[in-house]
């Protein structure tokens, strides 16, 4: 039998397939390639490449392969390009999602691990962040992540699917062998923005808004290793495993680190000077996400052994480092 992962080539999704092919799973990828990369797939994963939009490939894959359950991470992900183009968002998040749901209906796949954000809560009235507290997401991006998960409820309701949904926070990091990591086009990301700049890819990096209500007047974020947010995808795929009713569970390290700080890390990591420029705050950046996941650690066992945030920037590093150009210098670097 084998996991299915969509969004396989992405960043953090190929990151779930190697952690797999480590536990001796078999995986089948599924991925548009619209930003991910052909280069990102482990050697060893079989590749179909499709829209989860469209009902006649997903049968196709369904009706060839073994499939037990599904890592759903086929998503659009960026919260300033969903206020500019939100039908972009409802109908690659939430259409492709209630098509993906049909062909498991169909087939009878009936356990599901899937992508979500701490871009439901919205702006928090109070950290950290519990799984009770409101969802009230001040984006499109955060709206479609709501509103898969409850596609996912009510399909649970009516055709037995269990769903496990996990609300990342700050994912960053890479795998610690380097193979595979971060890389967006274009970037927006701290991290990766952060390291670039020390690459001398960027002259400096702008910090968005130094007049937050927080200790040094930058925005609070909670970074989650890569590699110890799909530990808990796989945890996750072992609790429905056994039996496991669907629930939902923040991923995150309890730990706030601002602006300031993630650049200070990384100077000492690197080395190198990194130049900052003061800009005006990003629209919709609440000033401080932090995690409860309490729920995590107690329900599903999670104990995330990478995230200290020296070693989350060391290891991005590693692969900034090693790939100055992303996936763009495989095989020429
Ligand atoms: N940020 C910044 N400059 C950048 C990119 C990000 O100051 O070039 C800040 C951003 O305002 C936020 C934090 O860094 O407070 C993390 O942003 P990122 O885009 O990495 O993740 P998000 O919190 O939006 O999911």
């Amino acid at each position: 039998m084998s996991v299915l992962v969509l969004g396989g080539t992405g960043y953090i999704g190929s990151h779930a397939v190697y952690q797999l092919i480590d536990q001796d799973e078999k995986v089948i990828v599924i991925d548009n390639l619209e930003t991910g990369h052909l280069e990102a797939i482990h050697p060893n994963a079989t590749f179909y490449q499709g829209d989860i939009r469209d009902i006649d490939f997903l049968r196709k894959v369904f009706k060839a392969e073994p499939i037990h359950s599904v890592l759903h991470f086929a998503a659009n992900s960026l919260v300033g390009e969903s206020m500019e183009n939100p039908l972009k968002y409802f109908d690659n998040n939430v259409h492709g999602t209630q098509v993906l749901l049909k062909a498991m209906t169909e087939y009878g796949v009936k356990k599901i691990v899937f992508s979500s954000t701490a871009a439901t809560y919205g702006e928090p009235k109070q950290v950290p962040i519990t799984e009770e507290m409101p969802t009230l997401p001040t984006s499109t991006y955060g709206e479609t992540k709501l509103t898969m998960e409850k596609l996912m409820k009510w399909c649970g309701i009516a055709h037995g699917i269990r769903y496990v949904s996990l609300r990342y926070f700050n994912v960053a990091g890479a795998r610690e062998t380097a193979e595979i990591g971060e890389d967006h086009q274009p970037e927006s990301h701290l991290i990766p923005i952060v390291l670039q700049t020390a690459l001398n890819q960027r002259e400096h990096v702008t910090i968005f808004g130094s007049d937050y209500n927080t200790d040094d007047g930058t925005c609070i974020r909670d970074y989650i290793h890569v590699e110890d947010l799909i530990a808990a995808h796989l945890l996750a795929l072992d609790y429905l495993n056994n039996n496991g009713s669907s629930d939902i569970f923040n991923l995150g390290s309890s730990k706030g680190f601002s602006v300031k700080q993630i650049v200070e890390t990384a100077r000492k990591v690197t080395g190198n000077e990194i130049p900052v420029k003061y800009g005006p705050r990003r629209p919709g950046d609440p000033s401080v996400l932090i995690a409860s996941s309490d729920k995590a650690r107690e329900i599903l066992g999670w104990i995330p052994e990478r995230t200290h945030i020296t070693k989350i920037v060391e290891d991005a590093w590693r692969w900034h480092s090693t790939h100055p150009l992303g996936y763009r210098t495989e095989g020429t670097s």
